[in-house]
């Protein structure tokens, strides 16, 4: 019998991609998704304890949720971060909460629904997984017309043993790739961080660094290509340790040479990349692979030195300017994202400054910008000298002031430019428009059907706004013929 499930999702992309990972996990217990928790049969709380906020508000979901647990009996549970931290903890504090299933469970979540169905128990699973069994691929099945049932199985060809999970299953198929996800999807590399930042809980809750095999990265990419997906996006706490603990030696700049050679994708983006680490072969890459978008997510945390050092990021600001001048000699159209935290224990007028500095020398094209919220058992969160709340606000909105400005005026030098875009779907502002990124991240709005949708198209930016760009399309008589779209007089990628 087919049965509902409901996620609702805290946090980053990471989060967003654990969901993903999940449906398609339970969709082979049969129980698909919706989007209405009223008519869901379980509710899963996909938790985030990375910042105070996101923590919060998994308390007042499930107290949202009560009622359909008092009126239906519908199964609740929460996963990610906040469970893997609180464990049982939830389950004294919440009565009418079913599970609590750690970062590393995930896999086991279809068998943990099965015992609360028959027996009504509840359960609590939040054990590490030293074997990094977590990560292995849960792929969404094929569509029926996308499926060559005459061609040989991966298992075939040798390219992989054993899939404990779902994938390229025969049967006749439901969803296939969610919309999104048909034209850009996100790839998981790795998980976890070894690298112990001291404002940071994700070691605690996510584990050390694992890295999943070349081999089953490289498999899903081209299941992804094969699908029609056009942009990967390769997702990790610190990308540039990939390749630890593995068997075979290979890092991360290899990794990306080798999705650049997949036939179909067109584009690779990763996130996160971690300053001490981030290497000349890496910097090199941005020139070497066509495929390789011109943007990268390189967070600072803060521009003085004293700070960094207490945060124990490995990194001093003069060490992270020369990357930045570097990685702008190599690719000059780099765009630059990254987070930055005020208000750590200790930060000083001056800090601050050191950090307004440091934003002024790179003109981010966007910032994450956060006060310091302390997370429980971080060495940080037992620094004495806190810095008040009012003065934690006030450089906040200092700060996100002069990046609006920064921001816009980096938007509005691209008016009169055409560049490629990426078609992702209907436009948020517009019925009549579509939408798609650049391949430096920004977000163009643009008349136009959704038969584009998953295309590379030429697009003129006619009007810069602080958080997207209007555009229009070069008609289709104005393109060269053989050329890609892209590779039109003027156009820059
Ligand atoms: N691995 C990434 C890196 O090192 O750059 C960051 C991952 S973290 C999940 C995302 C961002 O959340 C961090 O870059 C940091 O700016 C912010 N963050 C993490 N812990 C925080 C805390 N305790 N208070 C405020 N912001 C925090
Ligand atoms: Fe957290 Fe630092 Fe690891 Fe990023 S590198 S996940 S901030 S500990």
């Amino acid at each position: 019998m087919e049965r509902r499930v409901y996620i609702e999702t805290f946090g980053c992309q990471m989060n967003e991609h654990d969901t993903e990972r999940i449906l398609r996990l339970l969709e082979g217990s049969h129980y698909l998704e919706t989007k209405n928790a009223k008519e869901a049969d379980f509710i899963l709380i996909n938790t985030c304890s990375v910042r105070e906020k996101p923590e919060h508000k998994v308390y007042s979901a499930l107290g949202r949720y009560k009622w359909l647990k008092e009126k239906r009996g519908v199964i609740i549970g929460v996963a990610g971060c906040v469970a893997q931290q609180e464990g049982d903890k939830l389950l004294d504090r919440v009565p009418y909460l079913d599970m609590v299933i750690g970062t590393h469970a995930i896999p086991m979540l279809p068998q943990l629904l099965k015992k609360i169905e028959f027996s009504g128990q509840r359960v609590c699973e939040t054990g590490f997984d030293p074997e990094g069994n977590y990560l292995k691929t849960i792929l969404p099945p094929k569509p029926l017309d996308k499926v060559n049932l005459s061609a040989p199985r991966s298992e075939d060809r040798g390219l992989l043993k054993v899939h404990p999970e779902p994938r390229f299953v025969t049967q006749p198929l439901k969803a296939g790739l969610r919309v999104v996800e048909r034209v850009k999807s996100y790839v998981t590399i790795m998980q976890g961080c070894d690298h112990f930042c001291s404002f940071c809980i994700v070691p605690y809750v996510r584990g050390r660094e694992q890295s999943r095999s070349s081999r089953e990265i490289i498999e899903e990419v081209e299941y992804l290509a094969e699908m029609g997906v056009k942009e990967v996006c390769l997702l990790g706490q610190n990308v540039n340790g990939y390749g630890k603990g593995l068997e075979e030696e290979i890092g991360f700049s290899e990794l990306l040479g080798r999705i650049n050679q997949i036939e179909g994708i067109e584009r690779i983006r990763f996130t996160t990349s971690h300053p001490k680490d981030f290497s000349e072969k890496l910097i090199q890459a941005f020139s070497k692979l066509p495929k390789l978008c011109e943007h990268i997510h390189l967070p600072f945390q803060s521009g003085s030195d004293k700070i960094l050092k207490a945060m124990h990021r490995g990194y001093t600001k003069e060490s992270y300017l020369e990357k930045i001048d570097h990685l702008k000699e190599v690719c000059p159209s780099i765009a630059l994202t990254a987070d930055v935290i005020v208000g750590f224990p200790g930060e000083e007028e001056e800090d601050f400054k050191e950090t307004l500095d440091l934003m002024g020398k790179v003109q981010y094209d966007d910032l994450f910008s956060f006060k310091y919220s302390p997370r429980k058992g971080t060495r940080a969160a037992q620094f004495q000298d806190r810095v008040e709340e009012k003065v934690k606000q006030e450089r906040l909105s200092t700060l996100q002031e002069i990046q609006k400005e920064i921001t816009l005026r980096k938007n509005q030098e691209l008016e009169g430019r055409v560049k490629e875009v990426l078609v992702e779907g209907r436009s948020r502002q517009s019925a009549q428009d579509v939408a798609g990124r650049t391949r430096s991240n920004k977000i163009v709005n643009f008349g136009g059907n959704l038969e584009l949708v998953g295309q590379l198209v030429p697009v003129r930016i006619i009007k810069a706004y602080p958080h997207s760009l209007r555009g229009e399309i070069i008609p289709t008589h104005c393109r060269s013929e053989n050329a890609p779209a892209y590779q039109q007089a003027g156009v820059g990628k």
